[in-house]
């Protein structure tokens, strides 16, 4: 397994979820928006392994360029079991990441973090064969990304667009809407949301 330094130095981090301390962290200082990736940001495909095939949704750009205005720090969190499947590699997962910061920053949205999770139980490729805590809907990820950037999870939210992200950031301490189809709310609706209510010391509830 890659060390998470070797990761953080090629832009992206791996999730070491062995070492990780599962933990809700000190409460920090830095409101976030967390990510999930595919459905959400990008077009879901199934299992996407190639840089090329990544398309960012309607509604992204403009609404990560508000939320980041906004002042929220912006971290992707995705499980990617594939890897543990032996759809592809952990260096494929970097790479689609690698791919969406600089589609992302063309348009100077800056993504703090990605955070992934290789694991699966019904996986076929060690050592990512496990039940993993880190994998949504556990809020491991979030906690790990909170710790490492001093995030203020009662300010924080998490955008996703299946149930397992809102679990996530409930059990995280954070605010969640749902995106997509599953809600019908688009992506720049949501961040518009955000958006507004990012001076409050409380978030309400939304909608
Ligand atoms: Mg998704
Ligand atoms: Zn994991």
């Amino acid at each position: 397994m890659l060390t998470r330094t070797e990761t953080m130095t090629r832009g992206s981090t791996i999730l070491a979820c062995e070492n990780g301390d599962f933990v809700q962290p000190a409460v920090g200082r830095v409101p976030a928006v967390f990510l999930d990736r595919d459905g959400t940001l990008i077009v879901d495909k199934p299992y996407l392994a190639v840089p090329d095939d990544v398309e960012i949704l309607p509604g992204v750009v403009d609404g990560l360029r508000a939320l980041q205005a906004a002042g929220y720090l912006l971290v992707v969190v995705t499980n990617q079991s594939g890897v543990a499947r032996g759809y592809f590699d952990v260096d494929a997962v970097i790479q689609v990441h690698e791919r969406i910061k600089e589609l992302l920053t063309r348009h100077d949205v800056s993504i703090a973090a990605f955070y992934f999770c290789p694991h699966h139980l019904e996986g076929t490729v060690e050592p990512w064969i496990r039940r993993c805590p880190f994998r949504k809907p556990g809020p491991g990820m979030l906690w790990r990304a909170a710790a490492d950037w001093s995030i203020d999870l009662k300010r924080s939210w998490m955008v996703g667009n299946a149930h397992l992200d809102i679990a996530a950031g409930r059990a995280a301490g954070c605010q969640g809407i749902l995106v997509g189809t599953l809600s019908g709310v688009g992506f720049a609706e949501a961040a518009r949301a955000i958006s507004a209510r990012a001076h409050a010391t409380v978030p309400r509830d939304w909608p």
